[in-house]
C-alpha cells in the first residue's frame, strides 16, 4: 500500500522551522515542502511526516511550547487535462516525462528545470505557462495584491556593479526623505485603502536602524500598515530590534545563487553572509523575500535553476524576479539587457516549483515592455508593487535606466489586462 503523509503546519516559517528541528530531535523523519493552497497561512512550507508518526508528533508538539495551525493529509496538488492530444508531435517525449510529474504534483529536478527553461519549442513553452498559471489559480487565487514602495533614500555606501546608486557612481543626484516626508506617502497609501508600505533604499548608514525603528513604530501606531523593509544587510541584533518595532517583512535578494557570478558583482559582499542574513530573516519571524536578477554576465540556464531550487529550500515567501537592465556610470553599463522570455520563465518556473508563494510582476519587467508586466501576470505572478516615491525623489532612484513608473494606473491596466481581480480592500476599485 502506499505510503499517506500528513502535513503540519504553523503560524509562520519562524514556527515551522522549530518545530521540523523539534521533530527531527524527537527521530521522526520530516520532509520541508511547499505549503498546500488551503492551509490557512502565509507560510511558504510545510513539515511533512509520515501517518505511521503523526500521533507521536502531535505529542511531542502538544508537550512543547510551540503553537500548530492545522495538520492536514497530504495531497498532492494534481492538475489534469495539462497533457492532452493536441500537443502531438509539437513535444519530446523527455517534455511529456516532466509534465507527468507536474500533473501529479511531483517535485521536479534540476535538470527538469533546467529542460524547461531552455526548451525552444512553442507548445512546450505555452504549456509551461499554462501549467504556472493553473498553480498560481489553485494556490494564490485570482486577487493580485498591490503594495506601495517608498525608496526613501539613494544614499549606498555598496559598489553592487548592476545598481545604479552604488557608491562608486558619481553622476547620481542623492537623496534622502525626511520622517515627515515619508510619513506623507504612507498617510497617500493608507488612504487609497494599501495595506502593505514597502521601505526601499540603498545602505544608507544616516538612516540607521535606530531611525527606522522610529519610523515602523509610528506608521503602525497611525495606520496598522504592514511594513516590508528593503534596506540590505544588517547585523542579527538590528533586524530583530526591527521586527521587535513592527516590521512584517524583509526583502533582501540573493540576486544569484552562483558563487563566482555573486562575487563578481559584489566587490563588498561575501555569499555566505547574504545567506546567513536570509536565515536570520526566517528565524525572527519575517515574512521573508529573495529574488534574482536574470541575465547577470556569466549565468547559464542551471544557475537560474538553482536559484529556484534555493527558495523552495529556504522556505522563502516572496520571489522578486526581474530582468537585469543596464545603468548608466555602473561598470555594467554597455552590457546588454536581460532576456524578458527567459525572466518570464523563471516566473513560471518558481511558481510550479515553489507554490504557495507571492511573486510579484517586477518594476523592471514593465521597464522593458509595458507588456510584460500583464505577461508575468499570466505566468505565476500575484503581485504588483506600486512606486510611490514623491515626484521630486522619483527619477533619481535609478537602479537602472528607463525605470517604468508603476503606479495605480499602470497596475489596473496590467490586472485588467491579464483579466484578474483588483483587491477588495483598495477604495473605489
Ligand atoms: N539595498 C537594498 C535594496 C536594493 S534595490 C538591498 O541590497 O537589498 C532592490 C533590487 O533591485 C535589488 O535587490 C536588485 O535585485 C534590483 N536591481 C538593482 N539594480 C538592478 C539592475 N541594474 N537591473 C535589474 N535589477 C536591479
Amino acid at each position: 500500500m502506499e505510503n499517506k503523509f500528513y502535513l503540519i503546519i504553523a503560524k509562520n516559517t519562524s514556527q515551522m522551522l522549530k518545530v521540523d528541528k523539534t521533530l527531527r530531535e524527537n527521530l521522526i523523519k520530516t520532509d520541508l515542502v511547499p505549503a498546500p493552497p488551503e492551509s490557512g497561512t502565509v507560510c511558504a512550507i510545510a513539515v511533512k511526516v509520515f501517518e505511521a508518526d503523526l500521533n507521536r508528533a502531535k505529542s511531542i508538539l502538544l508537550n512543547s511550547e510551540l503553537e500548530t495551525v492545522d495538520i492536514l493529509e497530504d495531497r498532492k496538488l494534481k492538475l489534469q487535462g495539462l497533457i492532452d492530444r493536441k500537443l502531438g508531435n509539437a513535444v519530446t517525449n523527455e517534455f511529456l516525462a516532466i509534465l507527468r510529474k507536474i500533473e501529479e504534483g511531483e517535485d521536479l529536478k534540476k535538470d527538469e528545470i533546467v529542460y524547461l527553461l531552455s526548451t525552444d519549442k512553442e507548445k512546450e513553452i505555452e504549456t509551461v505557462f499554462h501549467a504556472a498559471d493553473r498553480i498560481r489559480k489553485e494556490m494564490v487565487g485570482d486577487v493580485v495584491e498591490i503594495r506601495g514602495a517608498i525608496e526613501f533614500s539613494n544614499y549606498c555606501c555598496k559598489s553592487c556593479k548592476y545598481c545604479g546608486i552604488n557608491a562608486q557612481n558619481y553622476g547620481v543626484n542623492r537623496y534622502r526623505m525626511t520622517e515627515e516626508e515619508i510619513m506623507e506617502v504612507v498617510f497617500d497609501l493608507y488612504e487609497t485603502g494599501i495595506k502593505t508600505v514597502i521601505l526601499q533604499s540603498g545602505e544608507d548608514g544616516t538612516w540607521d536602524t535606530e531611525r527606522l525603528i522610529e519610523l515602523i513604530k509610528r506608521i503602525k501606531k497611525a495606520t496598522g500598515m504592514r511594513v516590508t523593509l528593503s534596506v540590505g544587510e544588517r547585523t542579527k541584533e538590528e533586524y530583530m530590534a526591527l521586527r521587535e518595532a513592527g516590521a512584517n517583512n524583509f526583502l533582501l535578494k540573493i540576486e544569484t545563487t552562483n558563487r563566482e557570478i555573486f562575487k563578481n558583482i559584489h566587490p563588498d559582499d561575501d555569499y555566505d553572509h547574504r545567506i546567513q542574513c536570509s536565515k536570520w530573516l526566517k528565524e525572527l519571524g519575517y515574512i521573508n523575500g529573495s529574488g534574482n536578477i536574470i541575465g547577470l554576465p556569466g549565468q547559464t540556464a542551471e544557475d537560474i535553476a538553482e536559484d529556484i531550487l534555493f527558495f523552495k529550500d529556504m522556505g522563502i515567501n516572496m520571489i522578486g524576479i526581474g530582468p537585469f537592465i543596464p545603468a548608466e556610470g555602473t561598470p555594467f553599463e554597455h552590457l546588454p539587457h536581460g532576456d524578458i522570455e527567459m525572466t518570464l520563465r523563471t516566473v513560471a518556473l518558481t511558481r510550479i516549483v515553489c507554490k504557495k508563494v507571492y511573486i510579484p510582476s517586477t518594476t523592471a519587467l514593465a521597464s522593458l515592455d509595458k507588456d510584460a508586466q500583464v505577461r508575468a501576470l499570466l505566468s505565476g505572478a500575484n503581485t504588483i508593487m506600486l512606486i510611490s516615491t514623491p515626484s521630486r525623489y522619483r527619477s533619481n532612484y535609478r537602479i537602472y535606466d528607463h525605470k517604468n513608473m508603476v503606479d495605480m494606473d499602470a497596475a489596473v491596466y496590467a490586472v485588467k489586462k491579464a483579466g484578474r481581480e483588483m483587491p477588495v480592500y483598495l477604495k473605489d476599485r
